[in-house]
């Protein structure tokens, strides 16, 4: 069998695959096809004088499992490391001043009162609205709807656009307005739906959560304020390095710089095998093929076997990161935190900044800083026609006012991430739900992962890697 695409969603399918076919006592021959000339697609991690910068991806959401389960199975558990307990904070920009992010919201969607009443962030006129969350009854919708109109509906548009429609954008790179809550952030349609108001929703939530970690842990030591994100001290890519050389030794074929140009359907005793064309390299023939490549390139090899209108509904967006290093004494500005965000309403060139060094030492040497900022989101991508100098131009402009950073930094490294961040747009779950039983009608054997998909973090993506992998076990027993 054949795994198109070799990120992180591509190669777990290929490692949980041969585990569970071992397990089994079965032997699958796969092969793992990748354009680039390295593996890891998104993870990507850059080192520069004792400094390491992450390009794509820094840390994982800890609560998900399969990322950590990922680092068990490859014995990198050690290396895992949490954020600086000392860094927090998060800051967001409003009218060129950082302030605070309020302590207790998730996702800014607040879950404690008193620092939400406390906040300068936002007008009273905007909390007022904000708490009316507490009283106003429930959406009648069943069907997927606008995460953006839905916060709206709850919040009003204040606390949307300073406070959650930054930490969001984050995640996505994406239009609140135009995402789908089914898709997005599924457990705020379940709160309204149980709470009726979110704000008591996860009030409740999170008291749970505190007698559950209680329970696990009555000296209150251990899990009493464990990091919400985990990164690897040597790096990201260590993860994809670690993978490939257990691949390598479970004997799947790793082949790079090689595009898969087009995948033929062809008929062998009533039951379907594909032939998968790709430059450099002879064809391969395969009875089932798990497309790990963003939807656009899926849409691309798939179009002449069947029509592919929902994954031209998938749009992808183009973002850049740029690392700065400094000496410690360049910077006055104080590094008390994680760093900060920028709402789209702020006009600023960059959408957040991480204050590197603060938030994972481990990623910088004695007596330096390292910052790294991010460009372009749904509807920017002003980014895409500049220069590396001219990014950085840019980068150091808005870092100049807002945090009052005037020297050159020692070094700077932009990437640039084109097409690289998927837009989960309204019913984007039901067009996919619909477009997989047609592949499955027309095109069995052709499995469809990744971030396109169902989850855009890691973490995500290796869940995805595991059910696939579960998947093609199934479908070539059923198919024996
Ligand atoms: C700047 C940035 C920061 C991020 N930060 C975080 C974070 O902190 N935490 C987090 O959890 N997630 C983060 N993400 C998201 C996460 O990194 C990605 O969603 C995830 O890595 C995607 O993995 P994937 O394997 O599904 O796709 P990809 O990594 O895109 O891999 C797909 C692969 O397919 C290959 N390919 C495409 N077409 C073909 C073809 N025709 N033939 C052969 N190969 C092909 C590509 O070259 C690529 O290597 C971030 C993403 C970006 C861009």
């Amino acid at each position: 069998m054949v795994v198109v695409g070799g990120g992180i969603t591509g190669l777990s399918t290929a490692f949980y695959l041969k585990k569970k076919a071992a397990e089994n006592g079965e032997n699958i021959k796969i092969h793992v096809v990748e354009k680039a000339d390295r593996f890891g697609g998104k993870i990507r991690t850059f080192r520069r004088d004792g400094f390491i910068l992450e390009e794509g991806p820094d840390s994982f959401l800890a609560r998900k499992e399969a990322a950590l389960q990922l680092c068990r199975d490859l014995g990198l558990e050690v290396q895992l490391t949490g954020t600086n307990p000392d860094a927090r904070k998060n800051y967001i920009l409003r009218k060129n001043k950082l302030h605070l992010m309020p302590p207790g919201t998730m996702l800014g969607v607040p879950a404690e009162i008193t620092p939400f009443a406390r906040t300068r962030l936002l007008s009273p006129a905007g909390k007022l609205r904000a708490a009316m969350d507490l009283v106003l009854p429930r959406g009648n919708d069943e069907h997927d709807e606008s995460l953006g109109l839905f916060l709206r509906r709850r919040f009003g548009d204040e606390l949307v656009d300073h406070l959650i429609e930054p930490l969001l954008s984050g995640i996505y790179a994406g239009n609140a307005d135009l995402l789908s809550l089914q898709a997005t952030f599924p457990l705020f349609h379940d709160l309204e739906k149980k709470h009726r108001s979110l704000i008591l929703g996860i009030m409740k939530q999170r008291k749970q959560q505190r007698i559950r970690q209680k329970q696990i842990a009555p000296d209150g030591k251990s899990s009493k304020h464990p990091s919400m994100f985990l990164a690897l001290n040597s790096g990201f890519d260590t993860l994809i390095k670690r993978l490939t050389e257990q691949l390598e030794r479970d004997g799947i074929s790793l082949i790079s710089e090689a595009l898969v140009t087009q995948v033929e359907k062809l008929q062998e005793n009533g039951r379907p095998h594909y032939q998968i064309k790709l430059t450099n390299h002879n064809a391969i023939r395969a009875d089932a093929v798990v497309m790990a490549a963003p939807a656009f390139a899926t849409q691309k090899l798939l179009s002449k076997l069947i029509a592919t209108e929902p994954l031209s509904q998938i749009p992808y967006v183009s973002v850049a990161t740029v690392g700065l290093a400094f000496n410690k004494d360049q910077i006055q500005h104080p590094l008390d935190g994680s760093g900060f965000v920028v709402p789209h309403k702020e006009n600023r060139f960059i959408t957040a900044c991480t204050w590197v060094s603060s938030k994972w030492p481990h990623t910088t040497p004695e007596g330096k800083l390292l910052l790294r900022c991010f460009t372009g989101h749904s509807g920017d991508e002003r980014h895409k026609d500049l220069s590396d100098e001219e990014i950085v131009t840019r980068v150091l402009k808005d870092l100049a006012d807002i945090m009052g950073i005037s020297s050159e930094p020692e070094w700077t490294h932009v990437s640039r991430w084109n097409q690289a961040m998927p837009q989960y747009l309204v019913d984007h779950l039901s067009r996919l739900g619909e477009f997989e039983s047609r592949i499955k009608d027309q095109l069995p054997g052709i499995m469809l992962t990744g971030a396109g998909y169902y989850g855009v973090g890691v973490p995500d993506c290796i869940a995805q890697g595991m059910q696939t992998a579960e998947k093609v076990l199934s479908y070539l027993s059923d198919e024996g």
